[in-house]
C-alpha cells in the first residue's frame, strides 16, 4: 500500500547520533509515517561511531573524489530504521562531535555537509540498490544544498524536495570564495538565489530551491517572517509564504511515556510519580516542600538559561527547588554551579548529557522550566506534559502552541496545562515561578492540571498525518 518513498536527510537521528531535538524528530518520523503507507528512509553521515555498522551494510553509489576524497553510500537496516550512511572518511571519520571538537566548529563544515547534500541529491536523481525516492525531505542547513544539486543533476524521475527548518539560527554560512569548490555555479551567485550577505548560506539555498518549506510549529512559521526571529532570512521565508507550513513535532511515545519508566505511573495511577519524585530528591540530596522544577537543556542564550540564577533565590525562599541537567556555555555552567552551591539541599545540578538521567528528571519533577528566547518547537515541554511535569514556558514558537496557560478561564474550563509568560526576561520568569508556587499549593487544582496535561495528545499521529498530506500535495504538483 506504499503511497510514496521519502528520503529523509539529516546530520543526526536517534538512536544513532543526537545533540538535540532534530535527532528525536528524524529518528521518530519513519515509524510514524509507516502506518500511513510512506516508506521513509534516513540518510546520515557515517561518523566514526557509526562506521562499524557498514560491515553489515551494502555498498551502493560511490564517488571517487567528493571534496577531497572517496565517498560511498551504504544501505542497510538498524533498530527499525532503513538507513543510507554516507562514508567519506576524510570528512566524517574523526574524533569529536558531529559539528565540532574541543577546539570549536570544524573548519570544513561547509564541505562536510555539502557532501551529504550532494550524495542525497544523487540518490534522488539516480536511485540506488533498486530504490529511488519520490521526495527528498531535508533537515536544516546540513542538507540545504540538496535541492540545488538535485535541480542541476536533473535525473530521470521528477523528484520533489521539501526542507524543514528546525532552527533558523544555524544557517550554514560559507565564504563566497568556496563557490566553485562547493559545486555551485557563478551565475547563481546573486541575491535572488545563492548569495547571502556577500557569502553563502546552505539554509538559504534550501529555502530558495526546495519545492516546499516546513518548520516545526505554526507559531514559529509566522515568527520566521519577522526580523527578530528570521535572523536575516525573514525576507526569504516571507517571499515563499505560500509554500511554508508549520507542523508541530511529536513525542515518540515508545521512548517517552511514564507507563514504561522503571517507577511507572499514569494519569489515573499517580502514586508512582510521588515515588519518582522522592527518588530524584534522594539522588541529589534534596529536601523540597514546594514545587520541584527541572531543566533539561543545552545551556545557551537561546534557552534563556541565564535568567534562572537571577530568580532562583526568590524561588527557593518560597519553598521551591530545582534539578538541572545540561551543558553548554562555560559562563552559564559556572553560574549554575554557583547557584547550586548556594542552595545545596534545594538545587541539584548535573553538568553533562545523560539520556537516562533526563528520564528520571521528567518522571520525578513537578514542573519543567523552558524560558527560551525563541523556540522553534521544543520537545522538553512536550515530555513534561506527557509526564505530568507541568511546563513553565516563555510564550514563543512551539512553546506558545503547546502549553495552555493557567488563566481563570482555562482553569474553569479544565484545560490549563502549565504556565506561560512574556516577555522572556527575569521579571517574567520570577512572576511565573511565584505563580507556580501558588498553583502547586492548591493540591486539587494541581492534580487537575496534571490530568489535563497528561491527556493532551502529544504523540506523532496528527503531525505524521499532516506531513503525509503535504507529501501528497507535492507529488500531485507538476514538476518545476
Ligand atoms: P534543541 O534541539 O534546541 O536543543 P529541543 O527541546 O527541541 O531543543 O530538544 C532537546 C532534546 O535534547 C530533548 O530530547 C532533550 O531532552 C534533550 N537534551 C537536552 N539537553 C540534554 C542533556 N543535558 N541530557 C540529556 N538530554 C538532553
Amino acid at each position: 500500500m506504499a503511497q510514496g518513498k521519502i528520503l529523509s536527510v539529516a546530520s543526526e537521528a536517534v538512536p544513532l547520533v543526537k545533540t538535540g531535538g532534530l535527532a528525536d524528530v528524524v529518528g521518530a518520523l519513519p515509524a510514524a509515517l509507516a502506518p500511513l503507507g510512506w516508506d521513509m528512509r534516513v540518510m546520515l553521515p557515517a561518523y566514526s561511531a557509526l562506521r562499524p555498522l557498514l560491515d553489515g551494510f551494502t555498498p551502493l553509489t560511490q564517488e571517487l573524489n567528493l571534496f577531497g576524497g572517496p565517498a560511498q553510500i551504504y544501505g542497510g537496516a538498524h533498530e527499525g530504521l532503513q538507513l543510507y550512511l554516507l562514508d567519506a572518511p576524510h570528512l566524517f571519520d574523526r574524533a569529536g562531535g558531529p559539528y565540532n571538537d574541543s577546539y570549536g566548529d570544524y573548519g570544513d563544515n561547509p564541505f562536510r555537509f555539502a557532501a551529504l547534500s550532494w550524495m542525497a541529491a544523487k540518490l534522488g536523481a539516480e536511485g540506488a540498490g533498486g530504490w529511488q525516492p519520490d521526495i527528498l525531505h531535508l533537515h536544516d542547513w546540513q542538507a540545504g544544498f540538496a535541492p540545488y544539486y538535485l535541480r542541476k543533476m536533473g535525473g530521470t524521475a521528477p523528484v520533489k524536495s521539501m526542507i524543514t527548518i528546525h532552527n533558523i539560527a544555524f544557517q550554514g554560512w560559507a565564504d563566497a570564495r568556496h563557490l566553485a569548490d562547493l559545486r555551485l555555479e557563478p551565475e547563481d551567485f546573486h541575491a535572488g538565489a545563492l548569495e547571502y550577505y556577500g557569502g553563502l548560506s546552505s539554509l538559504k539555498a534550501g529555502l530558495i530551491y526546495a519545492d516546499h518549506i516546513t518548520t516545526v510549529s505554526p507559531r514559529y512559521a509566522e515568527e520566521l517572517m519577522r526580523p527578530e526571529f528570521g535572523l536575516g532570512l525573514e525576507g526569504v521565508v516571507a517571499a515563499r509564504a505560500r509554500d511554508v507550513s508549520g507542523i508541530l513535532n511529536g513525542v515518540d511515545e515508545t521512548l517517552w511515556s511514564p507507563e514504561i519508566e522503571p517507577i511507572a505511573f499514569s494519569s489515573t495511577k499517580m502514586a508512582g510519580k510521588a515515588k519518582a519524585r522522592a527518588a530524584l530528591c534522594a539522588e541529589f540530596g534534596l529536601d523540597v516542600a514546594g514545587p520541584l522544577a527541572i531543566v533539561v537543556s543545552r545551556l545557551t542564550d537561546q534557552k534563556g538559561i541565564d535568567l534562572i540564577p537571577q530568580v532562583a533565590d526568590d524561588f527557593v525562599a518560597q519553598g521551591g527547588g530545582m534539578v538541572i541537567l545540561g551543558s553548554g556555555a562555560p559562563d552559564m555552567e559556572a553560574a549554575m554551579r554557583a547557584m547550586a552551591n548556594r542552595h545545596p539541599t534545594r538545587i541539584g545540578l548535573h553538568i553533562g548529557y545523560s539520556e537516562a538521567l533526563s528520564h528520571r528528571l521528567f518522571a520525578g519533577g513537578d514542573a519543567i522550566l523552558v524560558p527560551s528566547r525563541f523556540e522553534p518547537c521544543g520537545l522538553t515541554q512536550l515530555y513534561g506534559l506527557r509526564y505530568g511535569t507541568l511546563p513553565v514556558v516563555a510564550a514563543t514558537g512551539g512553546l506558545a502552541d503547546t502549553v495552555i496557560n493557567a488563566s481563570p478561564a482555562s482553569i474553569a474550563a479544565k484545560s490549563a496545562t502549565g504556565i506561560s509568560f512574556h516577555p522572556t526576561d527575569a521579571l517574567g520568569l520570577r512572576q511565573a515561578l511565584a505563580r507556580l508556587v501558588q498553583l502547586y499549593a492548591d493540591r486539587p487544582l494541581w492534580a487537575q492540571m496534571q490530568r489535563n496535561a497528561m491527556r493532551q495528545p502529544v504523540g506523532w499521529g496528527p503531525s505524521a498525518a499532516a506531513y503525509g498530506r503535504l507529501y501528497d500535495q507535492l507529488l500531485a504538483r507538476p514538476s518545476a
